[in-house]
């Protein structure tokens, strides 16, 4: 039965309550993904271990799930044939499942998945020459309403658990055939070489997905701790980008307690049109915003802040918007990058993208004042591109044919 709790999500712009807990499996057994290690040990000694041996259990699982990702209690080859199914009586190794799995011309790909209890939401895997990329999402819907963002245009319903965050960066391994091959009958001694990260695809993580991270601090934050723990997938906090709309009373603790990167979804440089853009701007205005971008910890010339920058035709496109923004950054001392992204509208939408030559000159007066504005190269086209729309389209096709795609894309 699903737990009713509301969580009142603060400010006048954002009042939607949204239930707060996830429904507990009906199997009674306990997901492990998303649980640190200190925390399997205690369920371990909870269920009957002795303290020694839940911590070498834990040691030993934790080390199967995010170095190997198994997905089966029954792979752990250095855990002894009876205990195996100790395990699996009480436990399991989460995955979301996978409504519909799309891949584009282009190399991206697109998945729409579903939580144990029936939410959908997406991740999005953006491969380039040099780097893979994988946005994750951190909510079910959103709070938010950006007028550019179609998830915007979906209600709150619930934030993701840890194990669901986590989970996507494992499931995009699964599907990349990303995890170290080979034998691991002793762990201790396992060669170093099986795990080095050269070759693979899954390179960068960017919290850019459903949902605005930063109203999902705690859960974030332990994600992304497993991510980055060394014993976890080990993927370094360079590596990893977190996006804001701009939730400054949040921003100190995300360097503090998380350390990733920082973009900002800027998109304005007056208060009317970020207001209109990015409603959450009449709670924490840009000076505030900027502010809290310049104490952002760790900010430095080598770790740039990222301010997205949307390009909307004849709304925040001007010559004089841009010099805007180079006077702004520059006021507030910012380490700055901009990245200026070609709108990619969906029916419905209320704005259109701005001509090609006027994102070029826009780009051309930023880079002049010493900012560099690359403009992102839109991807995905041919499958559902905007963040939201596979959520939307799936709705709109019958249980059996996404059943049938999932089936043959995976
Ligand atoms: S841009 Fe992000 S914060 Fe804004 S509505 Fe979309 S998902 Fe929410």
């Amino acid at each position: 039965m699903a737990v009713s709790e509301l969580m009142s999500i603060p400010g006048q712009i954002d009042p939607v309550p949204a239930a707060r807990d996830i429904t507990p499996r009906a199997d009674g057994r306990t997901d492990l993904i998303g649980l640190p290690k200190a925390r399997i040990c205690e369920l371990f000694e909870q269920a009957g271990l002795d303290g020694k041996q839940a911590k070498l259990r834990a040691k030993q699982v934790f080390h199967w799930l995010y170095h190997r990702g198994v997905t089966e209690f029954e792979a752990m080859t250095d855990i002894a044939k009876t205990m195996r199914p100790w395990l699996a009586e009480r436990f399991v190794i989460g995955r979301p499942d996978v409504v519909e799995a799309q891949h584009s011309t282009d190399g991206t790909r697109k998945w729409l998945l579903k939580t144990a209890d029936g939410h959908e939401f997406e991740m999005v895997f953006i491969p380039d020459a040099d780097r893979g990329t994988l946005c994750v999402s951190s909510q079910v819907g959103c709070t938010l309403n950006c007028r550019f963002c179609h998830t915007g245009t979906m209600r709150l319903v619930r934030n993701l658990t840890p194990g669901e965050i986590v989970g996507q960066v494992m499931l995009a391994r699964d599907a990349l055939g990303e995890w170290p091959k080979g034998k691991m009958d002793f762990a201790e001694v396992e060669s170093e070489a099986e795990y080095t990260a050269d070759g693979r695809l899954l390179t960068n993580i960017v919290m850019m997905g459903m949902g605005e991270p930063l109203y999902n601090f705690d859960n974030v934050r332990d994600a992304l701790r497993l991510v980055m723990d060394g014993d976890g997938l080990a993927l370094s906090k360079r590596r990893i980008t977190l996006s804001t709309s701009g939730v400054v009373p949040m921003m100190e603790r995300c360097g503090e307690e998380i350390g990733v990167n920082l973009a900002v979804s800027l998109h304005a440089v007056s208060k009317n049109v970020r207001d209109e853009i990015v409603p959450l701007n009449r709670k924490y205005g840009i000076e505030e915003l900027l502010s809290a971008c310049a104490a952002y910890p760790g900010a430095s010339n080598a770790r740039r802040i990222t301010f997205e920058y949307v390009m909307l035709k004849d709304k925040n496109d001007s010559d004089a918007d841009a010099r805007e923004l180079v006077r702004l950054l520059r006021q507030y001392d910012l380490p700055a990058k901009v990245n200026l992204i070609p709108f990619n509208p969906w029916p419905g939408a209320v704005y259109e993208c701005s001509t090609p030559e006027r994102v070029k000159r826009f780009s051309d007066i930023v880079f002049e004042g010493g900012i560099s504005a690359p403009v992102r190269t839109p991807r995905g086209r041919d499958i559902d591109a905007a963040c939201g729309q596979l959520k939307t389209t799936a709705e709109k096709k019958s249980r059996a044919e996404r059943d049938r795609e999932a089936a043959a894309a995976v």
